[in-house]
């Protein structure tokens, strides 16, 4: 089954065709600036030009219509109509409490999406209008919600009931939530195949660390705790986002020098983290190239970045009793080996060897521990897309 991926963010669509008989992505594209001026698609194939459009895309609407005529056009030859599509996969970032697995999209659903807008004022509108816009354009063709938090759905109360007067939590919903589950679900199962063993037999401590970083404890193929929170901006530090703070600073803040809660939210989710530290970008390329060249701040960042994830990975490896292996993932994850190690030091007595040589290897799956080392380090590229077409082909197979 050929099966259509779509990831929509407020301004942008994220696409991938995936033919599900091998696994194989036949094509990739993206759609930037939607709503705005200067609207532009791009699709790429492997071996071929890259087919662009760019054409006013008012709405999601407009864009999906471009995306499925670029999937048909003749240059690329990927399909020769829509009825080769036969399911959507779309990843909704906010399933709150219902969802603890991907489900087939209804109305029902629909509302239930819509319910969880609160919860994901970002993140859920524009995800909730990319289903809307598909299910219109292909009114036949099965679709399939796959949620960022399904994946946490496991973890204890300890781990996802914040310590503040309970009915919050009864009345608002406010707790861990936990983000990233597709990829971090992703790569312990990829871990699990790649080292030959059970899952259920394995403590994981995988590491997604993108513009968006976080961390899970997975054990026994189940997430145990995760590093973000309540929404996307707890935790580690992040791109642009802080992580976990002492929440005391934004009252001091808002009391002391009138800032205000669109201020603080600015300044919290764009204008912290690497980004806010070092003042150079939020892009670990250029963070890292001006430490290099001595930029105090840069390096600061950086190391602030390193004390922040080590201290996690230590603490999941202690609420587990311990770590059979650890896995970096996502754009610095799979690409910094300064990072993989820096993230590392000090922790050897978790029981595990760098080998400086695999470590240096980026972008595939590679074992960056030595043969003797009794814990195991890996980087596993992540795939969220694939994984999302499984669970869709998954729950379209049984209808
Ligand atoms: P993602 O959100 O997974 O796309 O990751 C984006 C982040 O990965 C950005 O901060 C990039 O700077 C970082 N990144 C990508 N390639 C590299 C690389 N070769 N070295 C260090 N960081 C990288």
């Amino acid at each position: 089954m050929k099966t259509l991926v779509i990831n929509c963010g407020s301004s942008s669509l994220k696409y991938q065709l995936i033919d599900m008989e091998t696994e194989e992505s036949l094509v990739q594209g993206l759609v930037e600036r939607i709503g705005i001026d200067g609207s532009i698609l791009t699709q790429k194939v492997e071996g071929k030009n890259k087919y662009v459009i760019e054409e006013n895309m008012p709405n999601h609407k407009t864009a999906i219509k471009h995306v499925l005529n670029a999937l048909v056009n003749k240059e690329h030859n990927i399909i020769e109509s829509m009825d080769e599509i036969g399911a959507v996969g779309h990843r909704v970032v906010h399933g709150g409490e219902k969802y603890s697995h991907s489900v087939i999209i209804d109305n029902e659903v629909l509302e239930s999406i819509r319910d969880c807008i609160s919860l994901a004022p970002l993140h859920n509108p524009p995800n909730i209008i990319g289903i809307e816009a598909c299910r219109e354009l292909m009114p036949n063709t099965p679709m399939v919600a796959v949620f960022d938090t399904a994946f946490h759905q496991t973890m204890p109360k300890e781990a996802y009931i914040c310590p503040l007067p309970y009915e919050l939590y009864e009345k608002y919903g406010i707790r861990k939530y936990g983000f990233h589950g597709t990829s971090h679900m992703y790569v312990s199962q990829k871990i699990a195949e790649v080292m030959g063993k059970d899952i259920k037999d394995l403590k994981i401590v995988t590491c997604h660390l993108g513009n968006g970083c976080s961390l899970a404890a997975v054990k026994g193929g189940k997430s145990i705790d995760t590093s973000m929170g309540f929404t996307p901006l707890a935790g580690v530090m992040m791109g642009t986002r802080s992580g976990s703070i002492d929440p005391s600073v934004i009252s001091f803040l808002m009391e002391q020098y009138d800032y205000t809660i669109n201020d603080i939210d600015e300044i919290l989710n764009k204008k912290s983290g690497v980004l806010g530290i070092s003042g150079v970008s939020s892009d670990f390329r250029d963070v890292l190239a001006e430490s290099e060249k001595g930029n105090k701040r840069a390096k600061l960042a950086l190391d602030i970045f390193h004390y922040k994830v080590r201290a996690q990975i230590a603490a999941y490896a202690g609420i587990m009793g311990g770590v059979d292996v650890i896995v970096f993932t996502a754009g610095i994850g799979e690409n910094s080996a300064i990072t993989r190690k820096e993230c590392l030091r000090g922790l050897e007595f978790l029981g595990f060897e760098i080998d400086d040589e695999r470590n240096s290897i980026r972008g595939k799956i590679q074992e960056i521990s030595t043969d003797t080392s009794k814990v195991k380090v890996y980087e596993i590229p992540t795939n969220e897309e694939l994984m999302i077409a499984r669970d869709t082909v998954k729950l379209v197979s049984k209808l």
